[in-house]
């Protein structure tokens, strides 16, 4: 396993919580590392970065040099942000051989590299089409390519991979799980590809949570920024629906949180699914109001991601969105 938390990052997590965690089935990735998941406390806003079928793993017997995870589904399905960041290089019109940028230029056809905090970065090749470029600020979930053929490849896929400089690679797969995410997860109700978002976090997804929460009547400031208030009023949500109140929003809190939606709805939780459109490639007003609008742009995100186009926004709708 290469996914070790540096000794310094180590966060202590009480047995009560450990065990409710367990209980409750959360985090697919506890106990892989014969040890609780720390990492899965400590570190906010990681996500799945596209969905489909896992082809070729990482460091595999028949590929010990192959770094990553392929994750292969149609031609021009969407890939996400995997965490906050900064795009460092976007490589296009790359051919086999060239290495003048980014460690895979060539290899992996049209790519984007992208720097986290705490020196992580993640890789994506073999892109159909890049929608961000150099130097672009990017949120957790948002859409920065489409699935492709570019580079050596055989078929459309993404060629996935996360870095920690100076440490070495990790496996994405079992990095993501230890986060409580299921890379190329396809699953839709109660999957775990919600994120789970704790104190710290900013960007669109804490802005949707904080929507969610204060669509439940429960007083909390829509800033994106997940801070000690935030915190506090996730606990309420939480205490309020018998849950575990740990101020982190994981995937039993999110399916709490999401109600369905549909076209004549209004108020906060349109609010916060006008937001999350918003991220994922929509530009419509965030004013509250499901109208034919938004309504269109639900079913454009639904028909691009392989979803019923019926403009109804479901928990398995939610859980894509998310
Ligand atoms: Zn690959």
């Amino acid at each position: 396993m290469c996914d070790t938390p540096e000794p310094g990052k180590l966060l202590h997590v009480p047995a009560r919580r450990r065990a409710l965690f367990t209980a409750l089935g959360v985090g697919a990735g506890i106990g892989v590392l014969g040890l609780p998941s720390p990492a899965l406390a400590a570190v906010a806003g990681w996500s799945n970065p596209t969905r489909g079928t896992l082809t070729s793993g990482y460091k595999s017997p028949s590929r010990p040099g192959h770094l990553g995870w392929d994750v292969a589904n149609s031609q021009g399905t969407p890939i996400y942000a995997t965490a906050d960041g900064t795009v460092r290089d976007v490589k296009t019109n790359s051919y086999p051989g060239d290495t003048t940028s980014g460690p895979l230029a060539g290899r992996t056809g049209n790519s984007v590299h992208i720097n986290h905090a705490d020196s992580y970065f993640s890789y994506y090749g073999h892109l159909h089409r890049v929608l961000v470029s150099a130097g672009q600020r990017i949120s957790c979930g948002q859409l920065i390519g489409l699935m492709g053929n570019t580079g050596n490849s055989t078929g459309p896929h993404l060629h996935f991979e996360i870095h920690r400089p100076r440490l070495t690679s990790l496996d994405p797969r079992v990095f993501l799980a230890n986060r409580g995410i299921t890379l190329g997860s396809t699953a839709p109700v109660g999957s775990t590809g919600y994120p789970s978002v704790s104190q710290g976090a900013s960007g669109w997804v804490p802005r949707v949570i904080q929507y969610l929460v204060r669509a439940r009547g429960i007083s909390v400031v829509v800033d994106g920024i997940y801070g000690p208030g935030c915190t506090a009023s996730v606990r309420s949500f939480q205490s309020s629906r018998g849950l575990y109140a740990d101020g982190m929003v994981g995937p039993i809190t999110w399916t709490a949180l999401v109600l369905p939606l549909r076209e004549g709805n209004s108020g906060d939780l349109v609010r916060g699914l006008q937001t999350a459109l918003n991220a994922r490639g929509a530009s419509l007003l965030v004013d509250g109001g499901f109208g034919s609008v938004t309504a269109s742009a639900v079913r454009a995100f639904q028909s691009r991601n392989g979803l019923v186009a019926d403009g109804l926004v479901g928990p398995v709708t939610w859980s894509v969105l998310i």
